[in-house]
């Protein structure tokens, strides 16, 4: 299974936002977008003129970073979301929302998505009472997702529940805190989804 492995937090300050892919580091004043806050490498504080092209190309950049899918995944989401019924860029979010690894990061059972996804790889989440370890799994209306038995009461889940109790949980998941279970009540609406990006800039990039 393909993922980024380089210096993450250029990412963020490549994008020019807090892309929130270090846990606990994101929230504190360490952040090398606040410290940083001018794009990597040798040139970065050079000012540059954008073009529309370019301006769509770091929105895409931006999202797909933020949810940490390569390339073509993020090509075959976008595809996918064309064929659904309704605006794609909208379909687009909510099929990256979707997934897995971010529902987990969502609940606050992971302090990062780069967590999630290896909690999830390693086999610590249930959807529905089975062990599901793909991140990409596409979670439904109706679905539970929980910690595996084995795992909640584990020293690494204590830490991470306390580390996240505080960070709000979506309209669209109904978590129990002392179970450490949540269900999908409902797929999420773009105003469920706090990130800032728009998706209409997305869908320019790939219709040219
Ligand atoms: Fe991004 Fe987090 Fe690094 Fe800040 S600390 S630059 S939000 S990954």
């Amino acid at each position: 299974m393909a993922r980024y492995t380089g210096a993450v937090c250029r990412m963020c300050r490549r994008e020019g936002a807090k892309l929130f892919l270090k846990g606990e580091r994101c929230y504190s004043d360490k952040c090398s977008v606040t410290r940083r806050a001018y794009a990597p490498g040798q040139h970065g504080q050079n000012r540059k003129k954008i073009t529309e092209y370019g301006i769509q190309l770091r929105e895409k950049q931006k999202a797909r970073r933020y949810y940490g899918v390569l390339e073509s995944q993020f090509e075959g989401y976008f595809d996918a979301a064309e064929r659904k019924p309704g605006m794609t860029g909208q379909n687009l979010l909510r099929i990256l929302e979707s997934r897995l690894d971010n529902v987990v990061y969502r609940l606050g059972l992971a302090t990062s998505r780069a967590e999630a996804r290896q909690l999830v790889v390693h086999g610590h989440y249930t959807v529905n009472g089975k062990r599901v370890n793909i991140p990409s799994y596409q979670v439904k209306e109706g679905d539970v997702v929980a910690v595996c038995e084995k795992s909640r009461g584990s020293e690494k889940f204590k830490a991470i529940v306390e580390t996240c109790g505080s960070r709000p949980v979506p309209m669209w998941l109904d978590m129990n805190k002392e179970t450490l279970e949540a269900k999908v009540v409902r797929l999420p609406n773009r105003e469920d989804i706090d990130l800032d990006v728009q998706e209409l800039l997305i869908v320019e990039y790939y219709s040219k």
